[in-house]
């Protein structure tokens, strides 16, 4: 029987796990079950896991409401999805684990120890980590070979992208199940061959907003005007300015401070005009001004 192989195999995955009820866990869950996938969320709080019901639910429902989900295949995702919080019982039926669980090093290697030993010998382990390579977590499993990155965007329902990374030990089986997977999920997942921080997508991000901050800087356009070139001659959905007050400029912080920690890099070292702002308490839309400042 296939499923005896230690090799994953798109075939074999009946069941997928995610772990982690959170913004991501829950929308990545969702997409598996919408795709027809039973799906079990594991998550150490049954409240995350109730509020996550709950706001599936939701989804689901206003989806329908604008005709952009029949009501049939609303019910039947929502049928494929059970929660749980013990891990220990979920990791012995899982075909593919997705981990989106808190972003710690410590609480991640805990997860990986306990899917090493009770998940099955063909099962990916991915993890949705934007910032931990997987070869972190592999050593902490006995089959570093099935283990990679599988990274989603917020919000994972809607944006197509999967970055999937994989480190010097993963398998080409792991890869190409891992792949297929998200294609099925109706993704567009695309390789990275090696482990870098930030990945594409977040790399790529970080360069417009450090060329913007610096043409800012210089004086050489205001916000207003940088935003506006970046939607109109780039066609880029939101301007740098307007993105980072969206994600948070405290968050954009911390990011900088973790990857420069890492790399070195002086291009990763934070920006001074972001960390003033957050010192100041301007985090962006969620504290009501950043770069702009947004009406109550
Ligand atoms: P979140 O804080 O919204 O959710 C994390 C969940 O993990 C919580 O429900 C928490 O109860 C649960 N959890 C904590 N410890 C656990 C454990 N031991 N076992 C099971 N569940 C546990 O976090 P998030 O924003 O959904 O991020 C989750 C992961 O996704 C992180 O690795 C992050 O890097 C990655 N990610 C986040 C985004 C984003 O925009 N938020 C985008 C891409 C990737």
């Amino acid at each position: 029987m296939t499923s005896e192989t230690s090799q994953p195999q798109i075939e074999n995955i009946r069941q997928v796990l995610v772990i982690g009820a959170g913004t991501m866990g829950r929308q990545i869950a969702m997409s598996a079950a919408l795709a027809g996938y039973p799906t079990t969320i594991q998550d150490i709080s049954a409240d995350m896991l109730a509020a996550a019901h709950a706001d599936l639910a939701q989804w689901a429902g206003v989806r329908v409401v604008k005709g952009k989900l029949d009501q049939a295949a609303a019910d039947a995702a929502l049928g494929r999805l059970a929660h749980t919080t013990k891990l220990e019982t979920a990791a012995v039926t899982a075909d593919f684990v997705i981990e989106a669980a808190t972003e710690r090093i410590d609480v991640k290697t805990r997860i990986f120890q306990t899917l090493g030993r009770l998940a099955p010998a063909h099962a990916v382990l991915s993890t949705n980590s934007s910032t931990l390579g997987s070869s972190k977590l592999a050593a902490a499993t006995p089959r570093p070979e099935n283990v990679c990155n599988m990274h989603f965007f917020n919000p994972a329902l809607v944006m197509k992208c999967v970055e999937v990374v994989r480190h010097e030990a993963t398998s080409q089986a792991t890869v190409d199940t891992t792949m297929e997977l998200a294609r099925r999920l109706g993704k567009k997942p695309v390789l990275i061959n090696r482990e870098i921080p930030g990945f594409i997508a977040n790399r790529l991000m970080r360069a417009v907003q450090r060329e913007a901050l610096a043409l800012r800087e210089a004086g050489v356009a205001s916000i207003e005007d940088i935003d506006s070139t970046a939607r109109t001659a780039l066609g880029h959905p939101m301007g740098p300015f307007e993105l980072m007050d969206m994600v948070g400029l405290d968050v954009i912080d911390f990011i900088a401070q973790v990857t420069h920690a890492e790399t070195g890099d002086p291009a990763d070292a934070p920006n001074p005009t972001v960390a003033d702002l957050v010192a100041q308490k301007r985090l962006g839309r969620k504290s009501g001004a950043g770069f702009y400042d947004y009406a109550p």
